[in-house]
């Protein structure tokens, strides 16, 4: 039997964005007292009065003393290695999501691996809105009737049991879990395959000859690393394009540059590099 693992839920923090009611703050306080978590972060909350959630948060002094204010998500997920955004909506292709017990299996699995996770719950009124769950790492919804919006600190008491519950599976059991993939499949979607890797592996090892990346790389390590990056990330058909695609057009430039020939660029219209790393205003209480 795996004992209660203390060390792998001090891993994980729930992080709350702007919430409004500070008795829901302190039965979030409660419900994590219950379960074992010790580490609250809250993101821009409204004034409350901390001291009045102990309402409905006896005997948890020590989660209150150690609750984290935060002005921006950014600054709450800094250090953490995995987010996981708890949304009452189900978002369609695109969007990385996982259900409850999948997401919580996966987390203890990183946990395991000394990795940080934050568990993201949005606004009372209106949860997370898109950018804020774009920072997370894959969405998560609690399944529910027709009426799926939970209260807030019902969403935190079953995300939270289920860790608990899962940190205590037996140790065999758990390690038959495999770590879930972070996926929404689109129909049709596939697996690159292993014949697939290893042409786009033979390509980009083509390319970084070419760009003379190996003059301060041996090629042997960074080929390995590469190819196990490749494998982990179990690349669906059309990113394997999407990789083969660049690296096609890395060639191209440098063949170009070879030839004394300035390569056409074409920036994105909306490029990362704009991108305000502190939370937009303007999207505050925008919808999910
Ligand atoms: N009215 C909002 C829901 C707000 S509930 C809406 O319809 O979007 C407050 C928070 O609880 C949500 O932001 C989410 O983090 C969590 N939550 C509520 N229901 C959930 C569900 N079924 N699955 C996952 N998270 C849920």
């Amino acid at each position: 039997m795996m004992c209660e693992n203390v060390n792998l839920l001090d891993s994980f923090k729930i992080v709350l964005v702007e919430p409004q009611n500070p008795i829901n703050v302190g039965t979030v306080i409660r419900a994590m007292k219950n379960m074992g978590l010790k580490h609250l972060t809250l993101v821009h909350p409204a004034e409350m009065d901390l001291q009045k959630t102990q309402i409905s948060a006896h005997r948890t002094e020590d989660l209150l003393q150690n609750i984290q204010i935060c002005d921006s998500l950014d600054q709450a997920l800094q250090g953490i290695h995995e987010s996981f955004g708890f949304s009452a909506r189900k978002r369609t292709q695109n969007w990385a999501s996982l259900d409850m017990e999948a997401a919580v299996s996966r987390s203890l699995k990183l946990a395991q691996m000394s990795q940080k996770i934050a568990f993201v719950f949005g606004r009372e009124q209106s949860g997370l809105n898109n950018e804020e769950l774009k920072r997370c790492s894959c969405l998560v919804h609690i399944e529910t009737s027709d009426y799926t919006s939970l209260n807030l600190a019902q969403a935190v008491l079953l995300a939270s049991y289920s860790l608990l519950r899962q940190s205590r599976m037996p140790s065999a059991a758990q390690s038959e879990v495999p770590l879930q993939r972070l996926d929404n499949f689109a129909p049709g979607t596939r697996i690159a395959t292993q014949d697939e890797r290893i042409r786009l592996l033979k390509q980009l090892e083509n390319v970084l000859v070419e760009i003379g990346y190996f003059k301060s790389a041996d090629p042997n390590t960074a080929i390995h690393r590469i190819q196990n990056l490749l494998n982990r990330a179990e690349l669906h058909n059309d990113e394997y394009h999407l990789l083969m695609g660049i690296v096609a057009e890395v060639s191209n430039y440098a063949k170009l540059v070879e030839r004394g020939i300035q390569p056409e660029k074409i920036r994105p219209a909306k490029s990362l590099n704009d991108l305000d790393p502190l939370a937009d205003p303007q999207n505050i209480g925008k919808l999910e």
